[in-house]
């Protein structure tokens, strides 16, 4: 049970310092809709702070951070992992109440933030350069520079991974960092951003700016003096802020939106494809970029196939909390209202709940629970089809041969995951290098969140890569040294 002194400050980070803001936000449970506690709501000016701390941070005047060396870094980022696992239970608990996601995904999430630390922690002085054959007399290298303040706007599904996936990578290669995170949901990144800091992370290498994306988060978009930007969240959003770093130049990593495949053919092993299908979809209640929310099946096991999802289906029960349920409820009121919207309309046009999962009988009242749910007679080209629907729905459809099955996985603008359930090796492969997207699970889905793995889209699911050893990269530019010599 949470305490209010596990509360983080209700203030932002700059600096160092914890900074009041005129006017908080309120923070609601999603499980009940009740009133959690308050954050700071930014204001251009607080950010407008937060840039120059981290700028005097990496500019080296004052700032210590520019005077630790990678492997200074490296050996913070790996005692900060185990600072994480030491705060785990507290940090989950701040993450379940806050985000409404079941107690067992959040200790996941945890972990996974404090994997970040580790993995860029390991990497942080591995990051080399090249020397490049040239005429006789040159001597030529490249090195890796970070870029400087990195800005990053990050939403509310999954707050403490993707604290992990973009702080620890920014840091690792020698940024300095001010934050945006959501204001749906930034409890677990308050907490960290105050453990980094009792942890020894020098005086504005990470500035926090809670508050809302039209007010602090424009204001970070938009700002002139940011070296890089990197957002995950909505592709509206995401077109926003590009517009707005692109008016001073600054290099942009999107992580979008998603409407992944999960394509399962007739020679599929199912007791292993329909767990993960449905797990792909309910994980977070759906709320994940990278959710298996399409159902490719092929024609002779679809009826089969469908009917297992259906008892499947009909067994899944939403809670929240310890409960350890299989789902939860949505992030907000505005989130239900928008999907349940969209249902209703999907319905209109003839679509059919094959099967739906229920509400546990002490569920609590008031919480954004929308119950998972299967649509199957889905008429080609509904909006149900290409439209991200961020919520536990899975849509069907059929497919006769491999053509058509990569037809349709490939018939909308996203491009983010696709699993592929075969055991063709040929098939295999042909689909993974057919499917327009930035990954490709095969016989799995989602890898088990590796955060070795480079992670990213296509198309509308956004452009460049964060985790994995790529992640590090893309918080570095090249710098070419020619050096001519006797
Ligand atoms: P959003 O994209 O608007 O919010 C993401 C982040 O951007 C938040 O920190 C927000 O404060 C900030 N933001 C919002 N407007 C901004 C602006 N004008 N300038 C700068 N920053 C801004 O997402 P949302 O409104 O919370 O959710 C809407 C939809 O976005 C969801 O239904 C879902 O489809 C999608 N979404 C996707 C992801 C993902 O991981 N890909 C995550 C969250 C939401």
């Amino acid at each position: 049970m949470l305490k209010t002194t596990d509360f983080p400050p209700q203030q932002a980070l700059i600096g160092g310092d914890w900074v009041n803001s005129a006017t908080t936000l309120e923070v609601e449970a999603p499980a009940t809709g009740e009133p959690l506690t308050r954050i700071a709501r930014c204001q251009p000016d607080h950010v407008d702070a937060a840039v120059k701390a981290a700028q005097q941070s990496f500019a080296g005047q004052s700032g210590e951070w520019a005077s630790w060396s990678a492997r200074q870094r490296s050996e913070w980022l790996l005692r900060f992992a185990d600072t994480i696992e030491g705060h785990q239970e507290q940090l989950a608990q701040l993450e379940c109440a806050d985000t409404g996601k079941p107690m067992a995904q959040a200790k996941g999430d945890i972990a996974a933030c404090a994997r970040y630390f580790r993995f860029y922690g390991g990497a942080a002085d591995k990051l080399h350069g090249e020397t490049i054959p040239f005429e006789t007399d040159f001597a030529v290298m490249t090195l890796r520079e970070p870029y400087g303040v990195c800005a990053q706007i990050i939403p509310w599904n999954y707050p403490s991974q993707i604290f992990g996936r973009c702080v620890a990578a920014a840091l690792a290669a020698g940024n300095t960092i001010v934050l945006k995170p959501a204001e749906d949901a930034c409890l677990s990144v308050l907490r960290l951003a105050e453990l980094a800091v009792d942890h020894g992370l020098p005086a504005g290498a990470l500035n926090v700016v809670p508050g809302l994306g039209s007010e602090a988060g424009a204001a970070l978009a938009s700002h002139p003096d940011i070296d890089h930007l990197s957002f995950t969240g909505s592709p509206e959003t995401g077109t926003h802020v590009a517009q707005a770093a692109a008016q001073h130049h600054v290099p942009v990593t999107l992580e979008l939106g998603g409407k992944s495949p999960q394509l399962v053919f007739a020679d599929a092993d199912l007791d292993a494809a329909l767990p993960a299908v449905i797990k792909g979809i309910i994980q977070n209640a759906g709320q994940t970029c990278s959710a298996g929310s399409r159902l490719l099946v092929q024609r002779e096991i679809a009826d089969s196939v469908v009917a297992n999802l259906c008892e499947r289906f009909a067994a899944l029960r939403c809670d929240a909390g310890e409960a350890d349920a299989d789902c939860g409820p949505l992030i907000n009121a505005r989130q239900k209202a928008k999907l349940e919207e969209r249902l209703a309309a999907a319905k209109a046009d003839g679509i059919r709940v094959a099967a739906m999962g229920q509400l546990a009988p002490n569920a609590p009242t008031g919480g954004h629970f929308v119950l998972p749910q299967l649509l199957t007679d889905i008429p080609k080209g509904h909006e149900v089809l290409h439209e991200e629907l961020f919520g536990p729905v899975l849509v069907v459809q059929v497919f006769e041969d491999e053509a058509e099955a990569l037809a349709l996985a490939n018939a909308t603008d996203f491009g983010l995951c696709a699993g592929i359930w075969t055991r063709d090796g040929g098939r295999q492969l042909r689909l993974a290098k057919g499917i327009r997207s930035g990954q490709v699970f095969v016989n799995n889905y989602g890898a088990a969140g590796g955060v070795e793995l480079p992670f990213g889209g296509v198309g509308r699911s956004g452009h460049g890569r964060e985790k994995g050893f790529e992640g590090l990269r893309s918080y570095t530019r090249i710098k070419t040294v020619a050096i001519k010599h006797n």
